[in-house]
């Protein structure tokens, strides 16, 4: 027909405005690469866990044409922690600056295991300026920022994901709690001082024993026990806290990190402290009753005033009531029930009674910002936050060493906390990291603690050469420190 040959006259323009050409509903997706995450609050391996997610990935797109080239797969990582602060994530989100990086999609095997309450809408917009697609299994497609359904159900699963991680936390809590009552099972973690884990004979769940998982006990270490009971009966006499890790130290005992260094890595052997006796105090363990939940996750905001930079995980002290304990004793007791009553009663007493010789009497009424960041060069403790006239300073006193463990320490050392947030506030500020929350703000906001901490930042005091030394040891994965200056030495710290 005479139609078909003659020329259209919008043609070549049509052609250079790619106009005429009807986009195909559903897209190809190109190299793409791949999301996921697993941790321990969704019980499960995370070989089992990557093998699915990669699965109902490939499945998902492979028909379409798409090819995974790339993996990233964060293991351990809550999913209340955001995008930028998850290693595997972070990389991506690096990588799509990269334009050497090889793909232009992302899939992910299980939208509510990647995002968690608002954090698809700060990731989506930040894959769709790289011009990078997202293709999420839940939408049964290619996630569209123009589709107002697909903004909603995406709201909606990072709601899902949410409740639903509350859910786990509560049903194995409660499963926990039931062991802990029901059989005085050992909820594994380690053995308090004074006992060892020992095997406890096959797994009392068939499907579990079968895979060979046996149960742990604990049994007594009778010579640390015998040091516990030496513990209680000393403040049954009423001595402090202090004063029997003073007694303990000259005595020669070695103090439960000296004695089991390889439980303890965290700790150094710094001989017995005041803490060390009162946590044996007030561990209701020692009267042979498993006990479950004394200390409870709770996630809390990294920087308050900063919500998008999320949550991080803190662990606290949970209410008395809410502890779980055995009917019966599940393993050898060391303090009769009533004597570890009694050192209760005293204890709480002497809190009322306002002494401050007891930690408990303490209360936090300021915020310290750089408590357990700074370590006293002469000892290498961490040096302990205190307030005096209007100031807060940081401290190490002599007093708390083991007896004549440092003859050359000064009976104490002190440094104001404003005289080392006026040098490390403007450092970190300059030595800013990318996309790292609070850092490079205003002073009065930059760097909480937890900033401070999430930056890795470590300060060293030397207060013989009056000198404070800054380090930033293990910035997040995934970002670059900005200047090339990591560590910094200032001198005639006050
Ligand atoms: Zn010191």
């Amino acid at each position: 027909m005479a139609s078909s040959v003659q020329p259209d006259p919008w043609a070549a323009l049509d052609a250079l405005w790619g106009r005429g050409a009807a986009k195909p509903v559903e897209a190809t997706v190109a190299a793409t690469a791949f999301y996921g995450r697993c941790s321990t609050e969704d019980n499960q391996d995370p070989q089992t866990s990557r093998g699915w997610q990669l699965d109902n990935a490939r499945r998902f797109i492979e028909p379409r044409g798409g090819r995974i080239v790339a993996e990233y797969f964060d293991i351990g990582e809550s999913r209340s922690v955001p995008w930028h602060r998850r290693p595997a994530a972070a990389q991506l989100l690096l990588d799509l600056k990269d334009r050497g990086r090889g793909w232009g999609a992302v899939v992910v095997g299980e939208g509510t295991r990647c995002w968690f309450g608002n954090q698809f809408s700060l990731t989506a917009p930040r894959l769709a300026a790289y011009g990078v697609d997202l293709w999420v299994p839940e939408l049964g497609g290619r996630f569209d920022a123009r589709n107002p359904s697909h903004a909603m159900l995406m709201s909606l699963l990072g709601g899902m994901s949410e409740s639903e991680r509350r859910h786990v936390q509560l049903r194995v809590r409660a499963a926990m709690d039931a062991q802990v009552r029901n059989e005085g099972r050992h909820q594994g973690g380690r053995a308090p001082y004074g006992y060892v884990v020992v095997d406890g004979g096959p797994h009392p769940h068939p499907r579990k024993a079968a895979e060979g998982r046996r149960l742990r006990v604990l049994q007594l270490d009778p010579d640390a026990a015998a040091v516990v009971a030496r513990i209680f009966a000393e403040y049954l006499e009423s001595r402090t806290d202090r004063e029997i890790a003073t007694a303990l130290s000259s005595d020669g005992i070695p103090c439960p990190s000296a004695r089991c260094p390889a439980q303890n890595r965290h700790r150094r052997g710094d001989g017995w402290q005041a803490s060390t006796v009162r946590a044996i105090l007030e561990n209701p363990r020692y009267t042979g009753y498993a006990v479950f939940g004394r200390w409870t996750k709770h996630d809390v905001l990294l920087d308050p005033d900063d919500v998008a930079a999320g949550h991080v995980v803190r662990f606290r002290r949970a209410d008395p009531c809410d502890v779980a304990r055995s009917e019966q004793p599940a393993h050898p007791g060391i303090v009769s029930v009533a004597d570890f009553t009694q050192v209760q009663l005293l204890r709480r007493a002497k809190a009322r009674g306002g002494s401050m010789i007891e930690r408990t009497a303490r209360r936090t009424v300021h915020q310290y910002r750089l408590q357990g960041l700074i370590r006293c060069a002469l000892c290498g403790r961490k040096m302990e936050s205190c307030f005096r006239g209007a100031r807060v300073y940081y401290r190490c006193l002599a007093r708390t060493l083991p007896t004549g463990a440092r003859p050359d320490h000064p009976t104490s050392v002190y440094l104001r906390e404003d005289a080392v947030l006026q040098r490390v506030d403007p450092w970190v500020a300059t030595n800013q990291l990318a996309g790292l929350p609070g850092a490079g703000r205003r002073e009065d906001t930059a760097g909480t603690a937890d900033v401070y901490r999430a930056l890795g930042l470590a300060l060293r005091f030397d207060t013989n050469s009056a000198t404070l030394t800054a380090v930033i040891t293990s910035p997040p994965a995934g970002r670059k420190v900005l200047a090339t200056e990591t560590r910094r030495t200032w001198t005639k710290v006050p």
